[in-house]
């Protein structure tokens, strides 16, 4: 099923993009990352305010400090947002700036959390659990969809493997399998997926011409002074020229990458 939001029709025939930093960090950073991806094509953009680290010493997020910054980005780009949350505690509060909420891999067996998001009516991005099997990702979307809230879009984003070349193993194949027998749209983030900014172009391709619905990379100002997830940032300046080659791609795959406007 589509979801049609904020102007996007994602899963239809146009092909979505989500890109942004992976975390609010300041005024100034949030406001170069929206402009540059907004001016290169991207349809909504993403950033955390909530950030589930692997250290406890490392950068935990704004939270409701970064609101402010958030709704300042959103007003000078006019991209929707989306947002990563972290406890059924801030539904409401994060429902009230983002479009999209995000469940990231750390929360898809959080089915308290997923029934909460079940009786919510934002659109809702799951992401797939870095060692949940397909069946169990599917499984975990209909938690969220028997609350009522049919606004779900999937997310595949690596999985753990044997493999340590690349920071997960991007499954594109598990991706497509979940697309050809679930009714919901099917996007893919090959920025954790692989951790390597030259891998990520290749990956966004081949998620078009697989006919998945779209991509959500990570791009930062300066990827060398972010507070978290620096190394697989694109820059500005890669993310626009992966845009290009995508928006080519799409023309020959018939999948409108940029629609002037948005989708609808
Ligand atoms: C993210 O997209 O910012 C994120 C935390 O991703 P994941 O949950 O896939 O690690
Ligand atoms: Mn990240």
């Amino acid at each position: 099923m589509n979801v049609k939001f904020a102007g996007l029709d994602i899963g239809g025939k146009n092909f979505t993009v989500i890109a942004g930093p992976c975390a609010v960090e300041n005024e100034d950073q949030m406001l170069q990352a929206s402009n540059a991806v907004k001016a290169a094509g991207a349809h909504v953009l993403r950033a955390g305010l909530y950030k589930l680290r692997t250290r406890p010493d490392a950068f935990q997020g704004l939270g409701r400090d970064g609101f402010p910054i958030v709704k300042l980005a959103k007003q000078k780009c006019g991209l929707p947002f989306l947002t990563e949350i972290t406890s059924a505690s801030q539904v409401e509060a994060l429902a009230d700036i983002a479009d999209f909420i995000m469940v990231g891999t750390r929360n898809m067996y959080n089915y308290d959390l997923l029934k909460e998001l079940g009786r919510a009516r934002v659109p809702v991005v799951l992401k797939r659990g870095m060692s949940a099997k397909v069946e169990e990702w599917i499984n975990a979307a209909e938690y969220i969809a028997r609350g009522g809230n049919d606004k779900i879009i999937l997310c595949e984003r690596g999985i753990r493997t044997f493999e340590t070349a690349t920071r997960n193993t991007l499954d594109l194949a598990g991706a497509l399998w979940v697309k050809q027998r679930s009714a919901l749209p099917v996007i893919v983030d090959p920025s954790h997926g692989t951790g390597i900014p030259a891998l990520i172009p290749g990956m966004a391709a081949a998620t078009l011409a697989a006919g998945l619905d779209g991509v959500m990379v990570e791009v930062h100002p300066m990827p060398s002074a972010a507070l978290s997830d620096g190394s697989q940032a694109l820059t500005t300046e890669q993310f626009a020229d992966m845009m290009e080659k995508l928006k080519r791609l799409g023309e020959v795959c018939n999948r409108p990458v940029h629609a002037p406007g948005g989708h609808l």
